[in-house]
């Protein structure tokens, strides 16, 4: 079992450090405001008063705080206990961040790992948490075995930026996802159809509609938008015309759906309309030499 300390006790902190009293190590807590380290100490965790006392207990500490300046904060706080010791930082933030943040932890003589949690907090130690790293390789081995304790820990690579990258996206394809499951529901609403009523029609279409996405993935890795298309873009731009002009016919809003005609409309009118709809990716991925 392994000594083990967790900087911040919200809602996320609490289950991370509930899971790990759960599976035996010896917990050492702090918490900005101390009151809610109260139910762990029941639990068998030893709160300390400062940041810097948390870290000095334990080869390794795991923050989870609510963004990357109370990260900052915290690490001003407990700089000088750093030396030789492992950080695992599981705050959400931008790979910017991270990066900055490892080169600071580093520099003060602590290895660095970041994190991005693919889950809610009663989730945390259950079969489908996952938990994202990247950093130091060598903290990540050598804490593997409890880090596993929280959910399935998958390591991205030395970049300490990149947990957070692919955090990120897996959140930015949620989110286009939830976008498209508002707008839909939006538009049969406006003719007194349930929400619920309604998914019993699009949650199969859309599992069906994901069939599609390796296809699109390997388009966007080729550069080659003009394979075995079956729903050219031009066609596709002129459908999403409709949806939107009887989005306005209903009165909905279009604002979700509205970007994504404006780029069909742009791929179509650049000479590409025969192509496939992934040729929309041409147009915002990071241009090269940025
Ligand atoms: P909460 O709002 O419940 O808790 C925020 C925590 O941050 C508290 O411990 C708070 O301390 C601390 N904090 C805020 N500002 C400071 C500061 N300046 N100095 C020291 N401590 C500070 O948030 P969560 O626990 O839910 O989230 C924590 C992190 O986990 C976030 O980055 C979040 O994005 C991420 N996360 C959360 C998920 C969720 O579903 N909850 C899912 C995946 C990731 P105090 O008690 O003193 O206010």
């Amino acid at each position: 079992m392994a000594n083990i300390s967790i900087l911040g006790l919200g809602a996320m902190g609490q289950a991370l450090a509930t899971r790990f009293l759960q599976q035996g190590h010896r917990l050492t807590v702090w918490n900005r405001t101390p009151d809610k380290a109260v139910p762990l100490l029941a639990k068998g965790a030893r709160e300390v008063k400062s940041a810097k006392d948390a870290i000095a207990a334990s080869d390794v500490t795991v923050m989870c705080v609510l963004d990357y300046a109370a990260s900052a904060a915290v690490i001003d706080q407990a700089a000088s206990a750093l030396p030789g010791r492992t950080l695992v930082n599981l705050t959400n933030g931008t790979p910017a961040q991270a990066r900055a943040m490892a080169e600071r932890v580093t520099g003060l003589g602590a290895a660095y790992l970041d994190g991005g949690i693919m889950a809610t907090p009663p989730m945390i130690g259950g079969e489908h948490a996952l938990i994202l790293y990247s950093g130091s390789k060598a903290a990540f081995d050598a804490h593997a075995d409890a880090l596993k304790d929280l959910g399935a820990a998958n390591y991205l690579g030395t970049d300490a930026g990149l947990a957070s990258l692919h955090d990120l996206a897996l959140l930015s394809g949620m989110y286009g996802l939830f976008a498209g499951f508002f707008h839909a529901s939006a538009l049969v609403d406006s003719e007194g159809i349930p929400a619920g009523a309604f998914f019993k029609l699009l949650g199969p279409w859309m599992t069906a509609m994901m069939g599609e996405l390796p296809g699109y993935a390997e388009k966007i890795d080729s550069g080659r938008h003009d394979k075995d298309v079956v729903s050219n873009l031009g066609m596709q731009a002129a459908s999403l015309d409709n949806i939107l002009t009887a989005t306005r016919e209903q009165g909905v809003a279009t604002d979700l759906l509205d970007p994504m005609l404006d780029l069909f409309r742009k791929r179509d009118s650049a000479g590409f309309g025969h192509e496939d709809i992934s040729g929309i990716f041409e147009l915002i991925r990071r241009k090269s030499g940025k």
